[in-house]
Order: C-alpha cells, then sequence, then structure tokens
C-alpha cells in the first residue's frame, strides 16, 4: 500500500464516518420534530379544551345576565306602569343584579338611567349615550337581545360594556332595557387560574388584535394595546392570525418573547368578534418530557463529538505509524527522496502508457573517492545537494529517485535531446556549485545515461527495459572523460546486444577455446630491442569478428568470470614460454593482466604454483600486471600477497599509472617491480589545454623515484617518434606501443621476434 492508497482509504474511512453521523442526526432530528409534533399537538388540544373552558364561563355569564336583563323587562311593564313606578322598580332591580348602572329608553330615544350609586337620571336622550350603546339599543328595538363593545363612559377610563333587551309592550317593541358592566366581569373569568393551573394567561381581545381585558399573568411585560404590537409574533405568523380572525376562525400560533418560545391560541367568542387570546409557555407543559428531550439531544451530540474525537484519534494514529512504515518502504533515509521501489511503480504508469518520456541516470564521478576523501557525512551532504537540484527542477507528472550509492534515475516527460540536455545541464550545473572544501579547488563532476521513450523499439515497454538500456547509456558516460552525458541509440543498442551476447557466450567460448593470446613487444628504450611482450586477450568467435577486451573485460568484470580468464591467459603464457624453450628459442619474458577478482582469490598462488610446474617454466619470465584500485582496499594484505609471489619468482608491474587517483604514496608503500605508465599521459602532453611543464615535472618526479625504489618503468602508448624521444629523455627504461608494434598473434609475434 503507498501513501495514495493510504490516504484515499482512510478519506473512504472519514466519508463513512461523517455519514454515520449525518444518519444519526437526522435520525435524532425525525425523531425530534417527530415528538415534538405530537407533543405540539398534544398541547394545542389541551389549550383549545382549555380555552373552550373560559369560552363556555364567559358565555354562560353574558346569557345569565341577558336572561336577568330580558326576566326584568317582562318585569317592568313599560306603559303599564308609571314613571315613577317604573323608575323605582329599576332601581330596585339594580340593587339585585351586578350590574353597575341600568337604564330604558323607549323607542322614540328617550330615556332613563340608574347608576351604580342609585342616582336616577331622567330625560336622557340615546343620542347623548355612547355610540356603542346606541348600537345595541337599537338593535333591541329591532327585537334582539345584545351585548355592546367595550368602552369608556364620558370622563372615565372604565373599560364597560352594556347588555340590550328589547321591551315590549304587548305585542309591540316599547323600548329597550339597558345594564352597564364594567370589563372586569370578565376579567375575574379570565383570572380563573384553576384552569390553566398557571400554566399560561388569556386575554380578551377583539378582531383587530386590540387587547380588551388583559391577564394579570401575561409574559410580555410591556403593557401593549395591540397582541400585533413589538412583533413578538412573526409577520408570517401575524398574517395567518389576521386572515383566520378576519374570518372567525380559531387559530393556533406561537410567539417568542425573551429567547422563549409560548405556544398561543385564539378562540373566537362569538361575541362582537371577540376572541380569547390564550397563551401557553410551551416548555411548562409536559416539561419533563422537553427536559428529557433537551438532555436526551445533549446526550446524542455527547456520543457523536466523543465518536468522531474517538475517529480522528485512531485516524491520526493510523495515519502516522502508516505514514513512518510507508517512509521506510518508499523513501529513502538519507535524502528523503523516492526510493527505486516506489519509483519503479511510479515510472511503470507513465511507461507503459507512452513514449512520451526520458529516463535518465546520474551519477557523480569518483563518489567512492569523494566519501574516502571528505567523509561520509559530507558525501550524504552531497547526496541531499543533489536531491534537492533535482526536485527543484522537476516538473508535475515527472519523478525521481535515489537507487543506491550516488545513482539517482529521473523520469522527465521530455522527448527532445536538446531540451534534455538543457534541463541537466541546468541540475548539474546546480549540484557542483556545491563548494566542498574551504577553497572550493574540488571541483564535482556528474555524468549521465538517458533513454528516450520514442527512440526505442521494444515490443513491450517496461521500466525493467528502459532501466537496462539508461544503465548501458551511463556506463558509457562514465567511462567517456570527454562527454558526459550519453544517450541511449542504436550504435549503443548494438553495444548492449553485444554485451548481451558476451555475457550469454563466455562459458562456451572458453570452451571453445575462442580466447586468443596476442601478444604486444615491450622495447628497451636503451637498446631498442624487443625485451618482452604483454599478453592481451582477443575474443575471436566463429564468425571470425574479433572482439576486443574493452568490450568484454568490464562486462567480466562485474560478473566475476575475468578470474577464470585471466588463469586462462595465465595458462596461455606459460604455455607460450614451454614451447620457445621446447623449441631451444631464448623466451622472452611475458606480462599478464590480472583483476582484482582473481588476485585475491584464495587459490590464486596455489593456481600459478601448479602451472608453473606443469609447464615447468620458471616464474621470473612472468610479469602479473596488477592494477592500482588494488591498493586502495587494504594495502597490507596487499603487499603480503605481492611479497608471497615474489618469493615465488614472479615480477609485479603496477598497471594504468597516472590515469586515476596514482598516489606517491602507494607507489612507495608497494614492492612492485615495474610501472606502467598510463597512455593517458602521452595523451595529456599532447593536449594544448592541459599545463604541459607541470605534467612534465611531475612525471619526471615519479620516474626518478622509481629509480631509488629500483623499479622499471614502462611508457605505454608510445605511437611515434617524439613520444619515444620524449619519454627517453625522461629515463624510462621501456616503451609500448603502435610505435614498435600493434598486438599480434602469438604465432606472428614468435616469428618476428623471437
Ligand atoms: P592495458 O593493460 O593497458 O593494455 C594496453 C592496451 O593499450 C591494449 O588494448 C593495447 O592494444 C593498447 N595499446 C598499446 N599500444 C597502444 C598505442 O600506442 N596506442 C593506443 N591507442 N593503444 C595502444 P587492448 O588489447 O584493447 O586491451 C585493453 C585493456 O583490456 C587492457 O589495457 C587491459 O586492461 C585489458 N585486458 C586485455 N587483456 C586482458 C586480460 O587477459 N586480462 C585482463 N584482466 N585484462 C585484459
Ligand atoms: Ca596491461
Ligand atoms: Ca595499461
Amino acid at each position: 500500500m503507498n501513501e495514495r492508497t493510504l490516504r484515499k482509504r482512510l478519506n473512504r474511512m472519514t466519508v463513512v464516518v461523517i455519514a454515520v453521523s449525518i444518519m444519526i442526526i437526522a435520525g435524532g432530528s425525525v425523531v425530534s420534530f417527530h415528538l415534538r409534533g405530537i407533543l405540539q399537538n398534544a398541547l394545542t388540544r389541551q389549550m383549545e379544551s382549555n380555552t373552550e373552558q373560559y369560552k363556555i364561563n364567559i358565555q354562560r355569564q353574558t346569557e345569565g345576565d341577558l336572561q336577568t336583563l330580558n326576566t326584568l323587562a317582562c318585569f317592568l311593564q313599560f306603559g303599564k306602569m308609571d314613571t315613577n313606578a317604573f323608575m323605582r322598580g329599576l332601581l330596585a332591580s339594580k340593587q339585585y343584579t351586578e350590574f353597575d348602572r341600568m337604564g330604558y329608553f323607549d323607542t322614540s330615544g328617550r330615556g332613563i338611567n340608574v347608576t351604580v350609586d342609585s342616582m336616577i337620571e331622567d330625560e336622557l336622550s340615546l343620542e347623548d349615550m355612547d355610540e356603542n350603546v346606541q348600537a345595541v339599543v337599537k338593535d333591541a328595538w329591532c327585537g334582539e337581545n345584545g351585548i355592546s363593545k367595550i368602552y369608556h363612559p364620558r370622563g372615565t377610563e372604565k373599560n364597560v360594556f352594556a347588555y340590550a333587551v328589547p321591551v315590549y309592550s304587548g305585542e309591540e317593541i316599547a323600548g329597550a332595557l339597558v345594564a352597564g358592566v364594567g370589563a372586569e366581569t370578565f376579567e375575574e373569568l379570565l383570572q380563573d387560574r384553576t384552569i390553566l393551573k398557571g400554566q399560561g394567561y388569556i386575554h380578551l381581545i377583539s378582531d383587530n388584535g386590540t387587547i380588551l381585558v388583559r391577564s394579570e399573568d401575561g409574559v410580555v411585560e410591556e403593557k401593549t394595546e395591540n397582541i400585533y404590537e413589538g412583533d413578538y409574533i412573526a409577520p408570517q405568523e401575524q398574517e395567518r392570525i389576521r386572515k383566520a380572525m378576519a374570518a372567525g376562525e380559531a387559530c393556533a400560533s406561537e410567539f417568542t418573547y425573551r429567547d422563549m418560545t409560548y405556544q398561543i391560541l385564539l378562540e373566537p367568542l362569538e361575541i362582537n368578534g371577540w376572541y380569547l387570546f390564550s397563551v401557553q409557555m410551551a416548555q411548562s407543559v409536559n416539561s419533563s418530557i422537553y427536559q428529557f428531550m433537551t438532555s436526551m439531544r445533549s446526550l446524542t451530540v455527547a456520543v457523536l463529538l466523543a465518536l468522531l474525537l474517538f475517529i480522528f484519534y485512531g485516524y491520526r494514529q493510523i495515519y502516522r505509524s502508516n505514514h513512518r512504515l510507508i517512509r521506510s518502504a518508499w523513501y529513502d533515509p538519507v535524502t528523503g527522496a523516492c526510493n527505486i521501489a516506489r519509483f519503479e511503480q511510479d515510472a511503470s504508469e507513465v511507461i507503459e502508457g507512452t513514449q512520451e518520456y526520458s529516463l535518465i541516470a546520474m551519477n557523480v564521478r569518483q563518489f567512492k573517492f569523494f566519501n574516502e576523501i571528505f567523509g561520509s557525512r559530507k558525501g550524504d551532504q552531497l547526496l541531499c545537494r543533489i536531491k534537492e537540484a533535482i526536485e527543484s527542477h522537476i516538473k508535475d507528472g515527472e519523478y525521481f529517485c535515489r537507487s543506491t550509492d550516488d545513482l539517482f534515475y529521473i523520469l522527465l516527460r521530455d522527448t527532445d535531446r536538446k531540451v534534455i540536455r538543457g534541463r541537466l545541464e541546468e541540475m548539474t550545473a546546480e549540484i557542483s556549485g556545491y563548494v566542498v572544501n574551504n577553497n572550493g579547488s574540488y571541483q564535482i563532476m556528474l555524468y549521465c545515461g538517458g533513454v528516450i521513450g520514442t527512440d526505442v523499439k521494444d515490443e513491450e515497454p517496461s521500466v525493467q527495459k528502459s532501466m537496462t538500456h539508461v544503465k548501458f547509456a551511463l556506463n558509457t558516460a562514465r567511462q567517456s572523460l570527454k562527454k558526459s552525458i550519453w544517450f541511449y541509440d542504436t550504435r549503443l543498442h548494438e553495444d548492449e546486444i553485444l554485451e548481451n551476447y558476451v555475457e550469454s557466450h563466455m562459458a562456451t567460448a572458453l570452451e571453445r577455446e575462442e580466447f586468443h593470446m596476442y601478444l604486444q613487444p615491450k622495447v628497451d628504450l636503451g637498446t631498442g630491442k624487443v625485451c618482452g611482450a604483454e599478453a592481451l586477450v582477443r575474443w575471436i568467435p566463429e564468425d571470425g569478428k574479433m572482439i576486443y577486451p574493452g568490450q568484454f573485460i568490464p562486462v567480466f568484470e562485474s560478473n566475476g568470470f575475468c578470474a577464470e580468464l585471466d588463469m586462462y591467459m595465465v595458462e596461455k603464457v606459460c604455455a607460450q614460454i614451454r614451447s620457445w624453450i621446447d623449441q631451444g628459442k631464448k623466451p622472452l619474458p611475458l606480462s599478464v593482466n590480472q583483476s582484482k577478482l582473481l588476485f585475491y582469490e584464495a587459490d590464486y598462488i596455489d593456481k600459478l604454483k601448479a602451472l608453473l610446474e606443469k609447464y615447468r617454466v620458471p616464474a621470473s619470465l612472468i610479469t602479473l600486471e596488477i592494477l592500482e584500485g588494488l591498493a586502495m582496499e587494504n594495502i597490507e594484505e596487499l603487499n603480503e600477497r605481492i611479497a608471497r609471489l615474489t618469493r615465488m619468482g614472479f615480477r609485479i608491474s603496477m598497471d594504468d599509472f597516472g590515469s586515476g587517483y596514482s598516489s606517491l604514496n602507494t607507489l612507495a608503500s608497494l614492492k612492485i617491480n615495474e610501472l606502467k605508465i598510463d597512455r593517458e599521459f602521452l595523451l595529456r602532453l599532447q593536449n594544448p589545454k592541459e599545463d604541459y611543464r607541470r605534467q612534465l615535472i611531475i612525471m619526471n618526479k615519479v620516474v626518478e623515484l622509481t629509480k631509488d625504489l629500483q623499479i622499471q618503468t614502462v611508457v605505454e602508448g608510445v605511437e611515434t617518434e617524439e613520444d619515444e624521444g620524449l619519454v627517453r629523455e625522461m629515463g624510462c627504461v621501456q616503451g609500448q606501443g603502435y610505435y614498435y608494434s600493434r598486438p599480434v598473434s602469438a604465432e606472428k609475434f614468435s616469428e618476428i621476434y623471437v
């Protein structure tokens, strides 16, 4: 599982958790909503029944009052009584009723009034009365019992209303009996706490919302005149209430005052458009259920929160541990770049889907030496520097990794060589800017191999194949000192084919004796005579096309076959010397190249001994050429080996001196007999860029040193007369090169020189 998959999984988990939480919340809300609805219904029904009680009580009272008035109207037979008797009767009746005042108006509008304090006023005119009284009186004249709207009698603040009933004289309506009652009579009824049990209150209002009789228990502290005042009731609810009241219908609603919601019920009284405005404190009814619901809600939220917290914690733990795992599985611990496993995965997605890519391998020249000279901490720093440089130059959809040691792979999406070269040069320039030592004299050099998707004709492109190609190009770049970026192309492709051929055919080639010994003469610079030869291997397969050591020795060195081949060559050398001796010729000393692998083999010396015995040749005729690189490992062990070989009689030569990191130290500490100065030295002298004089001084000193150490010097690559003059002047002992002869077959060599 990589980081992307992990993140995907964790995201999926989060979505599931969120979905479950939403479902719980939604389910809870539905249940809560449902419960609320049930509660509200119960509440409304309770309010309706309570309000109905009040309505009945009020209706009962008004009906009772009207009945009383009607009874009085029957008794007070107006017209049959004289005015004084009527007035006395009226006065007497007043004392037995709860009416504040009573009066009588005949149909012509003349009237008599009896007040609370039993004052009698006569000679009244209906026109002098309040218009509300006039209205009910006129209704009574038409034979109807009536209740007036609430009004203030002149000169008072008191709320009053009037009853009026018709008074008959025989069949005819003679007038109307009127009774005035204080609105507080309703107040007493509305204040009846036995019904609402203190859980609500009731106002008497008119159908335009004006409060006619106010309950003492209102929650709204401001003494509003109208229920719509102060906007406690939401506008749309107001609208609904107005509509219901206009139609004379009951209406349930709610209002919010000081963050509390109250249920209201408007119940028509069917008197004058009066309504009972009943308010219930919602929370107080079924308060235990409300409390239960609230606690349930809080509990659910708390549980959900705890769950989320728990999941979040788990998520973090999983993420962290997986992140750590992924880092160790997919990232390089030194630089933090991706590792090869991760890179292969990313790169395969690109390579297997398109040809629009280029794969680059980047390497540092002499990184091993860098580590040895500056220490591994500096080495690691350099690797980090490389990682940063690459990272800052790659684009979206491009990848890179550090594979092993100083090997970096980069997958670019460019296919144009120029563009790729440009980008790589930018990267390498940035890396080369890294100052390693104080004076900045150490120049970091990089080399790259590249393969472009459109250049390869693999039938089934794969990362593995691309990597094989790119490694080949990288190896070519490593060997080339002049060009640091090599692209895999047809020629390299052929080389790669050859390399594959070499690897797969080496064993059979050895059996079939396809490896031949060629000899190149070594010339004594003093006498000009051939004084020996170097054995150089040539592979001549069945088709006769010669393969040169440069094409297979590096392969054999890396696959280990070199040891076998070298021993085969030693045997050829022994056989040659034996053959010369047997032919009665004076044998020439022969040099043979020995690879590092062979040199350290446990039974190496025994094998040599066996060969010397088999061919009965003196070891003194054989020079073993070893590479200076051997001394890098363990100089003491090497010296010990050299000493044993020297005791056996072999001569030891150090090959290719001056081509790599040659050091005078190793030269001084190794007990060798011969030093072969690499062809590179003569080439450098010819190069106008190189400082000729300095090179010469150094080499002169080296040659001088070898004389003191009794080491013979052989210069390789003598190609011209000038070359020879130069090396002779330096005091070198022997020369080897095309100037004298190219390597030739052993037969030819024997013919010419022995
Ligand atoms: P080397 O040991 O340095 O051998 C000298 C190489 O320089 C030979 O190349 C030779 O042909 C070439 N050479 C000699 N004189 C001149 C000259 O004047 N000009 C130029 N340009 N080149 C000259 P060759 O035979 O191709 O061998 C290449 C390398 O392969 C050898 O370099 C040696 O390291 C390796 N090699 C050859 N034979 C064997 C072998 O039997 N065993 C091992 N381990 N390595 C071998
Ligand atoms: Ca050699
Ligand atoms: Ca050499």
